[in-house]
């Protein structure tokens, strides 16, 4: 049985050390020090200069549009995990589609421009699959706008776009550390952003708004994070170099094996340098999609349709077309990807793929 992925493990002594020392702290959680120690390491390998671990993707989401104080329209992409969506609607405000460039699969920038009306607030676009969105442009049409803009950079961890950590971007960048995710802490998530006041406000939300005992500062949520959490994270970020090599040598791999496929990669951009989180292939048609995937999973191998279906189809967001997202959403198929998976199961992949493709 071979998965789409399965979550990167550290070796199992090096984890339960650190777990003992937390154990023998007596220290489980509410800002302890394996806590602030991951958010230091994590800082410097990223070079960024703020960051705050909180408790998942999804959370870190609904800090970024709260604490930019959104409302109204989001304009949004439809071409992401529900989460994106959802947190807009989480957070009283309302999700706008503009439909997605079919060569990078992100948000095109001349559809977020149409999509603007006087209730339009901000933009929540999603670097899908850890390729970058077109930064340049959505910044010139949010200062153009006075909109505020969110990147969900959950797929992220390890890009880099201009030589810097895509996490520097947009007012507030927020990313996941879920278990199925690059690099990961069991659950977790991160929310960046350069603003200080922002980030003091974050601080205070994500442990109920509590400056000190019996007193408070606005109005919080839970959304901390806890020290075995945290032993998984540091643990984990001692291979994070190691992952994110063997992923671009996977996904090498893969191109060298499917070059005769018929199928097409979503292109990052120039200025970019991805980290290969996944392997997205559009096929020519939904059939042909249908077909590869049948015949991988008759072979018990699992892909996935990330990203399907498209977000605009939810049935508590308001109507509205996005052609490129629904035609895309019918043909993409992600291929197996992880830190375990070998070359042989990437051979009998590729063999089973260009087999269904001759039929
Ligand atoms: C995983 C993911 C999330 C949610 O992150 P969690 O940590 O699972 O809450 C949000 N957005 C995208 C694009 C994701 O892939």
């Amino acid at each position: 049985m071979i998965p789409v992925t399965k979550p990167f493990l550290p070796p199992r002594e090096e984890y339960k050390q650190r777990i003992d020392q937390v154990l023998e702290r007596n220290w489980l959680t509410n800002n302890g020090p394996l806590v602030n120690k991951l958010e230091l390491r994590l800082k410097r390998y990223l070079g960024l200069d703020h960051l705050l671990f909180v408790s998942n993707g999804t959370i870190a989401l609904q800090f970024a549009i709260n604490v930019l104080g959104v409302e109204g329209d989001v304009v949004t992409t439809p071409f992401s995990y529900v989460a994106t969506t959802s947190s807009i609607v989480w957070e009283d405000c309302t999700p706008v589609f503009a439909d997605i460039d079919p060569e990078t699969l992100n948000i095109d920038p001349e559809n977020v421009d149409a999509a603007i009306t006087p209730n339009t607030s901000a933009i929540l676009a999603t670097h899908c699959f850890g390729n970058p969105c077109d930064i340049e442009a959505l910044r010139s049409i949010a200062d153009a706008n006075d909109l505020k803009i969110i990147y969900d950079a959950a797929h992220c961890f390890g890009t880099t776009y201009q030589g810097e950590c895509i996490f520097r971007y947009g007012d507030v960048s927020t990313t996941s550390f879920h278990a199925t995710k690059l690099y990961h802490t069991v659950e977790g998530g991160a929310v960046i952003t350069e603003d200080p006041d922002l980030l003091e406000r974050m601080a205070y939300m994500r442990n109920f708004g509590h400056d000190g005992p019996g007193q408070f500062n606005g109005v919080g949520i839970n959304g901390k994070n806890s020290e075995m959490h945290a032993a998984m994270g540091l643990c984990n970020l001692d291979y994070a170099d190691d992952i994110l090599e063997r992923r671009a040598e996977q996904c090498r791999y893969y191109d060298e094996l499917l070059s005769n496929l018929k199928v097409r990669k979503p292109e990052p951009l120039e200025e970019a340098n991805v980290n290969h989180a996944y392997y997205p292939i559009l096929f020519e048609s939904h059939e042909a999609m249908k077909r590869a995937k049948e015949t991988l999973e008759g072979r018990e191998i699992s892909p996935r349709r990330y990203f399907h279906p498209s977000l605009s189809s939810l049935d508590y967001v308001p109507d509205m077309e996005t052609p490129v997202s629904d035609d895309v959403a019918q043909r993409i198929l992600c291929l197996p990807l992880y830190h375990t998976l070998t070359k042989e199961e990437q051979e009998m992949i590729a063999r089973l793929l260009l087999r269904a493709q001759n039929y």
